[in-house]
């Protein structure tokens, strides 16, 4: 089968929410993987993706850990299915590769909240801080950050700071007054920005779900809306202390196959379910919001897969300075150890 001879490729449209007109057929999955080899290609996916480009990947896996496998790859083009900022941080960590994403308008509203100039302008107000960021962030912000952050590692990054040293700690909120919280570091200055899916699952909902799933285990992850709540609830007795796990997407595979649990309740993003399911096939996994679908990450679709592996496109570029600059803030972290994998 040939790229022309193929019917279904002449079908891709550019509607509102990403290419479309193609199915996930075996036909589909065949020339994907034609089309990958003919371009010496890795599929990398992160979790939030669609089932189907799960299932194709070489890779699935969080953000940091996808940026990882990336630079170890052998190929040298990396084709990365998710967002925009994840697909810069592996260009960053591989400079020499090709990197290309299905669909450049892949955004992310958290990596939105706080732009370069913003970013600026903060420092200016806190000249002698610590620049601490999480890894959803412009390769720009990235540019102005002293040392990044995962979910996995923000408070061990925030604890090895000098305590007399200012912090400002962003973008995301949820996971900025989690760290502030188990550091009970005072001079910690947190951005006000937030996912627009996590902020979405919130504390009602789960307390809710938990008490009519009395005997499930909680996986929340710490950008939710939720996770003070999670953390209030164990507290106040409403939920066990010990059935409250607060993980990254990455620790959530590893608590999945561990737990003794028949029925674990999920706080983040419904594609998170796909992996889950895979990893501990005896376990009910539920979704703590089922409405929480990120619309960026369903921009990745069979048509974008299959135009980016066709066309080349869209590739990614870092201005290599700025590149240079974001690096060390992301070597710097892995220098203090235990980095995880990100969103
Ligand atoms: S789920 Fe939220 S943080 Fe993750 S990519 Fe989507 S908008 Fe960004």
């Amino acid at each position: 089968m040939t790229t022309i001879e193929w019917a279904g490729a002449a079908a891709i449209v550019d509607g509102p929410g990403g290419y479309a007109g193609i199915d996930a057929t075996p036909e589909w999955a065949e020339e994907v993987r034609r089309l990958a080899r003919e371009r010496n290609a890795t599929l990398l996916a992160h979790n939030y993706q669609l089932p189907a480009i799960q299932d194709i990947a070489d890779h699935v896996g969080d953000s940091l850990a996808l940026s990882r496998i990336a630079a170890e790859a052998e190929e040298d083009t990396i084709v990365f299915c998710g967002v925009h900022f994840m697909a810069e941080t592996a260009k960053i960590l591989s400079p020499n590769k090709t990197v290309l994403i299905p669909d450049e308008r892949a955004g992310c509203s958290l990596a939105d909240s706080i732009t370069a100039d913003q970013l600026r302008e903060w420092k200016a107000e806190y000249p002698d801080a610590v620049v601490v960021s999480y890894v959803n962030t412009t390769a720009e912000v990235k540019g102005l950050t002293d040392i990044c952050c995962t979910s996995s590692n923000a408070v061990d990054v925030v604890a090895s700071i000098d305590p007399d040293r200012e912090v400002l700690f962003l973008p995301d909120q949820f996971l900025g007054a989690h760290v502030k919280r188990v550091t009970g570091r005072e001079n910690m200055h947190i951005w006000a920005g937030e996912c627009h899916v996590h902020a979405g699952i919130n504390g009602e909902e789960l307390a809710a779900q938990a008490k009519s799933h009395p005997d499930a285990d909680l996986f929340v992850h710490p950008e939710c809306g939720c996770a003070t709540s999670a953390l209030y609830l164990a507290g106040e007795g409403f939920v066990p202390d010990d059935k409250v796990k607060i993980l990254s997407t990455g620790g959530m595979i590893d608590a999945a196959r561990a737990t003794g649990a028949k029925q674990v309740l999920v706080a983040t993003e419904v594609g998170m379910l796909h992996q889950l399911r895979k990893a501990a096939p005896g376990i009910d996994f539920q979704a703590v919001n089922d409405r929480a679908s990120c619309p960026y990450m369903k921009m990745i679709t069979p048509a974008s897969l299959l135009r980016c592996l066709r066309e080349g496109k869209d590739e990614v570029h870092v201005d290599p300075a700025v590149a240079e600059r974001a690096r060390l803030s992301v070597q710097r972290m892995i220098a203090i150890g235990n980095p995880g994998g990100g969103e």
